[in-house]
């Protein structure tokens, strides 16, 4: 992958992203740049066909203190609009899947975050979430009860799922009130 390829294209394009650390995949597609992009795309595949996060014990979701998640939902509810922060991590149980891409993803997140902080982007941070609560605190705190009662099982994990992935879309693009592009997300 051609690592400098890609800090310009975060640069050019971190300011414009108004919703972190909230992000969708054609936002991603445009902040790495296409080559990320199709890494990541054949990381998720094997993911998928493997089922690797889908079979995982010991999440990295909670560990992190992710206010999002439970066991119950299989997967992250907010998988569309997922932190950049969620869709770079892969831990030692994607070794199989090729380390050295893994690693310069890693590199690559890594020297993009190093190159808008020495340009004083104050976007930077937005990329340490999750938790999601101090940059994303509406969110939060729309969605805690209903997390919570999928975690006490009095709630539907599939039914919180879409209301939970309704309030991310509001957050991802508050001026939306017709509903039209909430139903990428629910139906997804
Ligand atoms: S990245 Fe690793 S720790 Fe996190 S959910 Fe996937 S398999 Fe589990
Ligand atoms: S937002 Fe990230 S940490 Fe939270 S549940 Fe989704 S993938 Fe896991």
């Amino acid at each position: 992958m051609n690592k400098q390829k890609a800090i310009t294209s975060f640069l050019e394009y971190v300011e414009q992203l108004p919703h972190l650390p909230l992000i969708t995949d054609s936002d991603m597609c445009k902040l790495f740049g296409e080559e990320v992009n199709t890494a990541l795309a054949e990381i998720d595949r094997f993911n998928q066909k493997e089922q690797i996060c889908l079979r995982c014990q010991n999440r990295c979701c909670p560990v992190c203190g992710c206010e999002l998640y439970a066991p119950e939902f299989g997967r992250c509810p907010i998988y569309n609009l997922r932190p950049v922060l969620c869709r770079l991590h892969f831990c030692h149980r994607f070794n199989t899947a090729g380390r050295s891409v893994v690693v310069e993803l890693g590199d690559i997140f890594f020297e993009c975050l190093q190159a808008a902080d020495q340009a004083s982007s104050a976007k930077v941070r937005l990329f340490e979430s999750p938790p999601l609560a101090r940059d994303a605190p509406e969110l939060t705190e729309a969605t805690a009860s209903w997390v919570d009662s999928v975690r006490k099982g009095s709630l539907d994990p599939e039914y919180a799922r879409k209301l939970i992935c309704r309030e991310a879309e509001k957050y991802q693009t508050p001026d939306t009130h017709d509903g039209t592009r909430l139903k990428s997300a629910v139906d997804s």
